[in-house]
């Protein structure tokens, strides 16, 4: 039984810049890793690899240095990789990068069954959270968001029980299988790949399916294929802020500053 991890390759970095003209994301220069929650993700099919014996394949739609992304993977443990890269796939919205995933999970479930997909809650650059639950609505997987435990698995019922993360509160989830769990950083700590498994990843071939292989109609994927786009990326306006007396060598009298002018603006009441 297979499980497919969803992995994609981000900038590293909080100083992402925007071309002001094309509204996207300014490649060059910027180191890239694996989207963080998609670390715990591998993370989480190596231990069902351990514990199962299941076959581990990591998933990538990119450019072709996506594959830099994927040695690591490799390197971690995973089984196999596979990166969908084709001009024809850039641009995509999240529509169209769940269609292409979903379309290459399909062809993999048919040389080995498909017991789960597992995606990273979010990315940390397209922040969406939809290419998952895009995934499994294709497929017709059961899905379960914010996981931060696997209750249990067990591949006779066919039976799946997490625990999701919510907002102040856990909530105990049980599906049927084969299913799509996003992963929150909670579930686990990951390893980190030992040198000889770096070395064994490098040596490693990696499947890449371009869209002569998924046969996709070209209108549903790529900037064909996405009825959403960005039409402006801007960091919000702040006010500049005013220091209000020196804080470090005279906290009292910052402290009394801020109250006068609390008060002045009615923001306190005496
Ligand atoms: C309105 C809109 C318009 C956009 N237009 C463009 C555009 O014109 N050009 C452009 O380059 N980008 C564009 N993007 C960004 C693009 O949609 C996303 O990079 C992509 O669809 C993934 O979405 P996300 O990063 O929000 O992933 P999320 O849904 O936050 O990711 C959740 C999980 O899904 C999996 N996943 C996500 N993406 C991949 C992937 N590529 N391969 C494997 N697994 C993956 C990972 O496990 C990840 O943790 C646009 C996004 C939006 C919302």
């Amino acid at each position: 039984m297979r499980v497919i991890t969803c992995i994609k390759q981000v900038p590293d970095t909080t100083q992402v810049k925007i071309d002001p003209v094309t509204n996207t994301l300014v490649r060059d220069g910027i180191p890239f890793i694996i989207n963080p929650y998609d670390v715990h993700a591998i993370e989480e099919s190596l231990r069902l690899k351990d514990r199962f014996g299941l076959h581990t394949t990591a998933l990538s739609m990119g450019p072709p240095n996506a594959e830099a992304a994927l040695k690591r993977a490799l390197a971690l443990g995973m089984d196999d990789a596979v990166l969908l890269s084709d001009r024809a796939f850039g641009g995509a919205d999240t529509l169209s990068t769940s269609n292409v995933l979903a379309t290459a999970i399909k062809k993999l479930s048919q040389d080995r069954p498909l017991g789960l997909v597992i995606c990273g809650k979010q990315t940390i650059d397209g922040d969406t959270a939809q290419v998952g639950p895009g995934i499994a609505v294709r497929l017709g997987l059961s899905q379960l968001t914010l996981v931060d435990r696997i209750e249990s698995l067990d591949f006779l019922a066919n039976r799946i029980r997490v625990r999701r993360k919510l907002e102040g509160r856990y909530e105990i989830v049980e599906a049927r299988l084969p299913a799509m769990i996003t992963v929150v950083r909670e579930i686990n700590q990951p390893r980190y790949p030992t040198v000889p498994m770096r070395m064994q990843a490098g040596k490693s071939p990696i499947t890449v399916w371009d869209n002569e292989t998924l046969k996709l109609d070209t209108n549903t994927i790529g900037l064909k294929g996405s009825p959403t786009w960005v039409s402006k990326i801007f960091s919000p306006e702040r006010d500049k802020g005013e220091m209000l007396g020196d804080g470090l060598s005279d906290p009292v009298g910052s402290t009394r500053l801020l109250m006068e002018r609390l008060l002045a603006h009615d923001l306190l009441t005496a």
